[in-house]
């Protein structure tokens, strides 16, 4: 029986087939909470409307069951949750974190993914900074204001200490979408605190997330978990293993066997 402590997740997006980057992070989440008697919980990333498709949902399941990777809870879908996500913007825009940003840029339709290496957000430069969020106009986007120049830390159970400057490392967190969905960012976190996640094991190109999300917990009077970042998987070119190295997928690995 898993005891009631250790509280850990996978959480695979359904953008493409998973591959064996995915199985490597996903199989250490499963060793390091059976090492601590604990419960998995499977979190189904499917906020990405146009890039997630239930097919690769099921396939995600298939292929991670196939490669001997188990869970005791879930699968939990982001898309069903969304109540829950709107309630913690509320949160965080009455109590005055959050202002309306009218400005377009290319990551603001990007996230509703996880950054992974390169896709982060550069910092803000606080154009919309100074808007009234009392008076905001239908179809705005939302930021989360960062204490610019405090430094956010944390101890990784695989990197050990990381460090990054608020206002400078990253910058104001896009929080909510003007189309009225919340970002991974905010889902995430509210997710992780929703199941109560005690530790939260995924790929190092995550680590630049990690920062954003901690001040989001806080924000949200939220234990924070702990972090294990995993080292990515490359193929022989030292390139990250992606959705679109196919011959590396769970599914074309099932069907050569
Ligand atoms: N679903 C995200 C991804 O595929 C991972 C999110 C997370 O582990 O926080 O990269």
């Amino acid at each position: 029986m898993p005891s009631a402590g250790y509280r850990g997740r996978i959480a695979p997006s359904p953008t493409g087939y998973l591959h064996l980057g995915h199985a490597r992070t996903f199989e250490i989440a499963q060793a390091r909470c059976r090492a601590a008697n604990g419960t998995l919980i499977y979190r189904n990333d499917d906020l990405d409307g146009p890039r997630c498709r239930p097919e690769f949902a099921t396939a995600a399941m298939e292929d991670l069951r196939w490669f001997g990777i188990r869970w005791d809870e879930g699968p939990f879908s982001q898309s069903e949750r969304l109540p829950l996500y709107r309630d913690a913007f509320e949160r965080l825009r009455d109590a005055g974190c959050l202002y309306p940003c009218r400005c377009s840029r290319k990551e603001i339709a990007a996230a509703l993914s996880a950054p992974h290496l390169g896709d982060e957000e550069p910092p803000y430069p606080g154009t919309c900074r100074s808007a009234d969020p009392t008076v905001p106009r239908p179809g705005t986007n939302w930021r989360f204001r960062v204490p610019d120049g405090s430094e956010v830390r944390f101890h990784d159970g695989h990197f050990g200490e990381q460090k990054a400057t608020a206002g400078r490392d990253f910058g104001d967190i896009l929080v909510w979408r003007k189309d009225d969905f919340p970002s991974y960012q905010l889902a995430c976190v509210v997710d992780d605190a929703l199941l109560r996640i005690t530790e939260v094991v995924r790929g190092a190109d995550l680590i630049g997330s990690t920062f954003r999300q901690l001040l989001l917990h806080a924000a949200l009077g939220n234990p924070a978990p702990a972090f294990y970042h995993c080292p990515l998987v490359t193929d022989e070119h030292g390139h990250r293993l992606a959705k679109r190295h196919d011959a590396m997928s769970l599914r074309a690995l099932r069907a050569a066997k």
